[in-house]
């Protein structure tokens, strides 16, 4: 016999979205459950990746402590064609591992039931709303698994009025939900990037600073080399200031057209015989798409990559994921019923008045790279088209138009590329125009005004590039 318990939110899926969630919900009264399918020391992200303390500031969360920042980023196209040099890139990495126990600490601190290892997750839906999960899973205390096992795993009825999906990609819970189908369709193809992150010793001190050398860089610098892969590409490497280390990312579309992330690095290994054995990483594929015009349905939220609140133009995720999870629990603060259809469309809406410009406008640019392949990107940097403010604003996540004090020099450059600003051009005005589109996004419940205003940013982006 399953044992019922009723609760406020049941969380589904431990990664620094689904932890986040789980935090801010019940730092907000709520009772919640947390779920994970892995070992809860391994949901999410096991590597370091590269956020932003802006976010961690609006997520309401302290930025991580011991992060790396990276002295000067230095791009370059696919054949070394130099583009810009960015002193003082706005990332910093962080260890994903340390942010997870940090999270899943703060939230069993804060009250957050834990289970892991949870199979056979089945929703029951009353009429179109979720109002119950069933599953087989084992309870933990502290948010640590690396503690002894406190118990055998059980079988559990979770009733509540709100279910969060922060499985990722899949969208374990949002698949079961047949409400959502028509508006979170499968993300394939053109819309994934294959990755890989990976930390490595480095074998050979000599040969990391002939490689830097080579790309007028220091150790501490990162070297980023995009376009190697097709359009959507990058090699990036960062030599420790000391010469031991090297973290290496490396990634392209998942279109089975330009390999995969694990392949890239073994290439780049070929290539660079100064870079040793792994210390850390991983490998995975991440959603480029704009986020879902629907983020909610009654009775149920989606959050982090299982709603594509990624950062289109590079893949990243982290921060968007925390800053939803504390979007959410602050919409639902103080609602009678936390999963009611008008309480979580206030969610949806303020995800895409804040964030669902900047992440619509990226995937223009996003598409815009795509299109170009691996050869426009490289006449785009040779034409010193990228300039360091652009660069800037997307290693920031943030939306601008370029200074009006940049345009006479763009326009100058563009002129002198007339094949390549008839591709730019167009992309690069559609991605302006979307990122306005989000700003009329509607406001209170009206599916058949969302419907319009989704198949309106849909034209305004144009079909994806093959
Ligand atoms: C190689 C690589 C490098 C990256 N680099 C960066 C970077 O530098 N910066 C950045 O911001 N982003 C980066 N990203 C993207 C970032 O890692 C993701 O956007 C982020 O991890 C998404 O977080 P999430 O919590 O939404 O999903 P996930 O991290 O995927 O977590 C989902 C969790 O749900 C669990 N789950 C799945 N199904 C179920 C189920 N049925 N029941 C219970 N639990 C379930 C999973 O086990 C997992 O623990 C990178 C991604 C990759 C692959």
């Amino acid at each position: 016999m399953a044992e019922r318990i009723e609760t406020d939110a049941v969380v589904l899926g431990a990664g620094t979205a689904g932890a986040n969630a789980a935090l801010q919900l019940a730092s907000r009264g709520l009772r919640v459950v947390l779920l994970e399918r892995r070992e809860l020391s391994a949901g999410g992200a096991q590597w370091h990746n590269a956020v932003l303390e802006w976010q961690f500031r609006r997520a309401g969360l302290e930025p991580p402590g011991e992060t790396a920042g990276t002295a000067v980023t230095h791009m370059f196209g696919p054949g070394g064609e130099r583009g810009v040099s960015l002193p003082d890139p706005p990332t910093v990495k962080a260890d994903m591992v340390a942010l997870g126990h940090r999270l899943r600490s703060l939230a069993a601190e804060a009250g957050v039931e834990m289970f892991e290892r949870c199979k056979a997750v089945r929703v029951e839906l009353d009429g179109v709303r979720p109002v119950a999960l069933r599953t087989e899973a084992t309870p933990v205390s502290g948010g640590r698994s690396d503690e002894p096992p406190e118990a055998a795993s059980r079988r559990m009825d979770l009733r509540a009025p709100l279910f969060v999906d922060a499985s990722g990609l899949h969208g374990a819970l949002r698949r079961q939900v047949p409400s959502l189908h028509h508006w979170c369709p499968p993300v394939r193809g053109n819309e994934l990037c294959t990755a890989t992150d990976q930390t490595h010793e480095v074998r050979d001190p000599d040969g990391a600073l002939r490689f830097l050398r080579d790309h007028g860089a220091r150790p501490g610098d990162g070297v980023s080399i995009l376009g190697t892969n097709g359009g959507f590409s990058t090699r990036g490497l960062t030599v420790s200031s000391d010469l031991t280390t090297v973290s290496v990312l490396v990634g392209c579309l998942a279109n089975g057209r330009h390999g995969t992330g694990p392949a890239m690095l073994a290439e780049l290994l070929e290539d660079q015989p100064w870079i040793g054995d792994a210390i850390d990483g991983g490998s995975g594929v991440i959603p480029l798409r704009r986020t879902y015009a629907r983020i909610s349905a009654p009775g149920v939220a989606l959050v982090g990559d299982s709603a594509c609140q990624v950062f289109p133009a590079h893949g990243s995720g982290i921060g968007m994921g925390l800053m939803a999870g504390t979007m959410l629990a602050e919409a639902v603060q103080g609602a009678g019923d936390p999963g009611a259809e008008e309480v979580l469309w206030d969610y949806q809406y303020s995800w895409h008045r804040d964030f669902g410009g900047a992440l619509a406008a990226f995937d223009g640019f996003r598409r815009m790279s795509t299109a170009l392949g691996s050869a426009g990107v490289a006449e785009l940097m040779g034409a010193g088209l990228m300039s360091e403010q652009m660069a800037r604003t997307g290693l920031d996540q943030l939306w601008a138009t370029p200074p009006p004090g940049d345009l006479p020099r763009m326009a100058a450059r563009l002129a002198r590329h007339p094949r390549l600003a008839a591709r730019m051009l167009p992309m690069m005005a559609r991605g302006q125009v979307a990122g306005r589109l989000a700003g009329s996004y509607p406001e209170t419940v009206d599916l058949r005004a969302l419907q319009r205003w989704d198949r309106r940013m849909s034209a305004v982006l144009g079909p994806l590039p093959g």
